[in-house]
């Protein structure tokens, strides 16, 4: 009969014997050439060249993710990611020099970026392909072994991505291990070099938490109510389109779509009959209802529909609207892009994560009570400000914290290459994508080079005469 404790440990015993292998591995890495790394970040890219079909049916089996939907956030930007890796790779390899400063007269110096070693990536649901492969490419580029951990709520996507690792890479480059909480929380018991781990703020916790064991740097993507400022300048239709999108795609189950808008009472009217034709056009094109169309997504599980189901009901309990949408089915985790007004400063759906089609729109009264509102939470992944006066984009600019901010535009920074992406406290900590990305998985060597028999510092040595007394004096005061 199996002992299920019996194959908690076999198990244990299998990520140990590949974190040992991975380790033996990123030690040869460190001496490689480099078009190694490229090798293997251009066998990634055909891969995914040749599979997209594979990868659309995937994802769509996980939560009926329209197939172009699929190629615009999971396809494409691991592809870009990895053609910038490609293009700068040499130039971010390369080793830095540094000026030296009077007092380091006669050194040279330079920064040396080195693989950190062996990587954990530990990956979320809602873009189940894009957030476990893209942090992929750039631990690759920095040089690294890898073992990566996908969502176990995406089922197809996961399992696709591990047939995918075994078809490129050796268990000794990347390897993956598909499972849960238990899985993860067992991969997190060894010493990796670096973690790089893409979850909400709860769990962040935990992973910091066993990372401090064995004083393992992480890079933390995590989420939040991330705000959409709308001011009585706002284009109103544009600002309802992109909030529309931004809100809408992925079935609002997207870290950095608009939580909650707050919008000026003056354009507050205007911009809801403008959210509502928006989402038509794009959600319901041919009319015939959200439920039924092609370019819309489900929510991820049915925990996940009632939890949302209970925000909205929280929400209306205590007094809110709903002023789009509201009409949910679960046997399809259906929810359609719904809107709420008047909803209390109490409920739920205003201090939890929504993650779901569901935007609260609260009014405000001035820039300085929407200031108040933003820091009165954890800061937000993203700020999203619409509108054309200078006075309240510099206001919010300086006056809030967030990982991110948009003017006039939201979502799309994730996509930005030459952009750092990340959160800032309970939103993450660290930075990713292209060159931020490969610096979260190098180690920056400072390496000094000094003459033989020459150093200034040879001025100050002991004993601490009158001499020294002095050019200590002038090197405080000059330099
Ligand atoms: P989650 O934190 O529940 O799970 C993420 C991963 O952690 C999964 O692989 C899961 O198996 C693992 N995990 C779960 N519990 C764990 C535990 N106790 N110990 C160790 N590992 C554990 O997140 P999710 O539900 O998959 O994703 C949604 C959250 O992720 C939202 O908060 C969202 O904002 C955030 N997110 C952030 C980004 C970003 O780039 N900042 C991107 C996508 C999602």
């Amino acid at each position: 009969m199996s002992d299920p404790n019996h194959q908690k440990e076999a198990s244990i015993d299998t990520y140990s014997e590949v974190f040992r292998k991975q380790r033996a591995k990123a030690l040869t890495l460190r001496t490689e050439r480099l078009n190694e790394r490229t090798k293997r970040l251009k066998k990634l890219q055909l891969w995914i060249e040749k599979n997209q079909k594979a990868i659309q049916d995937a994802v769509y089996r996980d939560f009926k993710k329209p197939a172009l939907e699929v190629n615009i956030t999971e396809i494409y930007p691991v592809l870009t990611e990895i053609k910038h890796a490609l293009l700068h790779l040499k130039n971010w390899a390369k080793p830095k020099k540094v000026d030296a400063p009077v007092s380091m007269l006669g050194t040279t110096s330079f920064i040396r970026y080195e693989p950190k070693g062996v990587c954990l990536i530990i990956a979320p649901w809602n873009f189940p392909f894009n957030l476990a492969v893209g942090p992929l490419v750039s631990a690759l580029a920095a040089g690294n072994t890898v073992i990566l951990k996908p969502s176990e709520m995406t089922r197809y996507t996961s399992e696709l991505i591990d047939s995918m690792i075994g078809d490129i890479f050796t268990e000794d480059e990347v390897r993956v291990f598909n499972g849960g909480v238990d899985v993860s929380q067992a991969l997190l018991q060894l010493p990796f070099d670096h973690i790089f781990f893409t979850g909400s703020p709860a769990v962040g916790k935990h992973v910091m938490r066993a990372a401090a064991e064995n004083l393992t740097s992480v890079t933390l993507e995590l989420g939040g109510k991330s705000p959409a400022i709308v001011d009585e300048t706002a284009n109103i239709k544009d600002t309802a389109e992109k909030i529309a999108w931004g809100k809408f795609i992925n079935n609002g189950q997207t870290c950095v779509a608009p939580d909650y808008v707050l919008i000026h009472p003056l354009v507050k009217g205007a911009f809801i009959d403008q959210l509502k034709l928006a989402s038509q056009r794009l959600f319901n094109h041919d009319g015939q209802g959200f439920q039924q169309s092609k370019d819309y997504a489900r929510i991820i599980n049915n925990n996940h529909f009632n939890r949302l189901d209970g925000l909205i009901k929280d929400a209306v309990e205590k007094g809110a609207n709903i002023v789009m949408g509201g009409n949910l089915v679960s046997e399809d985790r259906f929810i359609p892009p719904t809107v709420l007004t008047d909803v209390a400063e109490d409920a739920r759906i205003l201090e939890e994560e929504i993650f779901g089609p569901v935007l609260p729109v609260v009014e405000y009264s001035s820039i300085e009570d929407v200031i108040q509102t933003v820091n009165n939470k954890p800061k937000p992944l993203a700020l999203y400000y619409f509108g054309q006066s200078n006075k309240n984009k510099r206001a919010i600019l300086n006056a809030t914290s967030s990982g991110a901010v948009c003017i006039n535009e939201c979502v799309l920074h994730f996509n930005h290459p030459n952009l750092p992406f990340g959160g800032v406290n309970n939103s993450g900590m660290g930075k990713s994508h292209g060159w931020y990305g490969f610096l979260a998985f190098s180690n920056e060597k400072p390496v000094l080079r000094q003459r033989i028999g020459f150093t200034t510092t040879k001025t100050v040595y002991p004993p601490y005469n009158n001499r020294v007394k002095s050019i200590v004096k002038l090197l405080t005061k000059y330099f």
